[in-house]
């Protein structure tokens, strides 16, 4: 049976190491870094991944500034919160909360907040940075999918990856990820014909589509790592992209759902914040 890749015990670990590069900071006399979080709306869903932003920053030292807009607000005062967040020096890492209400168009908005401050990865210049392979923000779950299997010691590097899903935010910005660290890596997506047989050719399979239990047996190749960032609530619970009763019969290593991702997600941003800072030479000059 598949050994479980612990997301909760791994992103404690690093929250732990992102404590303590807070207090290292205070200590040399720095303020503690700020994340302001941006909520537009009244999504239920958003309401309460906001709030667990801030109690995970408040765990590890970093202050959380909230700020709220009505679901009905003009884009100019979006846009208008975004420039001003951007020029506080007060703010090191800047948090759209998605989605948007229909009247905004979310790229739109994430391109205006500051590369430098952008600790969800997610403009366009910080995807560019990915590909270039320049430096940069990352986006938080493919960052925190690496640091995973980094920390739970599976090897990446020329080993054959199938990512399940091409979105902005998780699929393409991993297998990005995923080429730097000399994977050979395979792009699924709606389209692609012949998913399970694509799928059992990966050492390393990453469900990423939002469809409950996509993945099966005859998507895993015996031995193979999987990984399931999918989150779909139902009456059962959460529920994840991968079948996990049957695939564990078969895979290697397997992340749970939930507390496989989802912990390390939180973690990333937390470390993208305090990553987020000028650098202490900078501000010593
Ligand atoms: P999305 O809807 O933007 O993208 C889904 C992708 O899956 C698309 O590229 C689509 O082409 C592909 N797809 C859809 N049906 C498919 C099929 N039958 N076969 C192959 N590919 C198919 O979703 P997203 O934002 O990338 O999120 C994906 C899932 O991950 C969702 O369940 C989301 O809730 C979850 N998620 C979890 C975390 C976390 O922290 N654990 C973070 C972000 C997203």
């Amino acid at each position: 049976r598949a050994v479980l890749l612990d997301g909760r015990a791994v992103a404690a670990t690093l929250r732990e190491e992102t404590a303590a590069a807070v207090a290292a900071l205070r200590a040399r006399g720095r303020e503690a870094p700020a994340l302001a979080t941006i909520l537009v709306g009244e999504d239920p869903a958003s309401h309460v991944y906001v709030a667990a932003k801030h109690r995970a920053c408040e765990a590890v030292g970093i202050r959380s500034l909230d700020h709220r807009l009505p679901g009905d607000v003009e884009g100019e005062r979006l846009a208008e919160l975004i420039g001003s967040l951007n020029a506080d020096d007060a703010v090191s890492g800047i948090l759209l909360q998605l989605p948007l209400p229909s009247q905004l168009e979310a790229s739109e908005f994430i391109d205006l907040i500051d590369v430098g401050k952008d600790v969800d990865g997610l403009t366009t210049a910080n995807a560019g940075q990915l590909w270039r392979q320049r430096d940069g923000l990352r986006p938080c779950t493919p960052a925190g999918i690496i640091e995973l299997l980094d920390r739970c010691g599976v090897p990446i590097a020329g080993r054959h990856a199938v990512v399940v899903g091409r979105s902005d935010l998780v699929g393409r910005p991993l297998a990005g990820l995923l080429l730097r660290r000399d994977a050979t890596v395979t792009i699924c997506h709606r389209h692609t014909a012949d998913l399970p047989a694509v799928c059992r050719g990966a050492d390393i399979l990453v469900a990423a589509c939002g469809i409950p239990r996509l993945i099966g047996v005859e998507h895993v190749r015996p031995g193979a790592v999987v990984v399931d960032v999918g989150i779909t609530r139902t009456d059962d619970g959460l529920v994840g992209d991968v079948d996990f009763d049957a695939v564990a019969t078969v895979a290697a290593a397997i992340t749970p759902v939930p507390g496989g991702v989802g912990p390390m997600t939180i973690a990333l941003l937390l470390a993208n914040t305090v990553a987020a800072l000028p650098s202490t030479t900078d501000k010593d000059r």
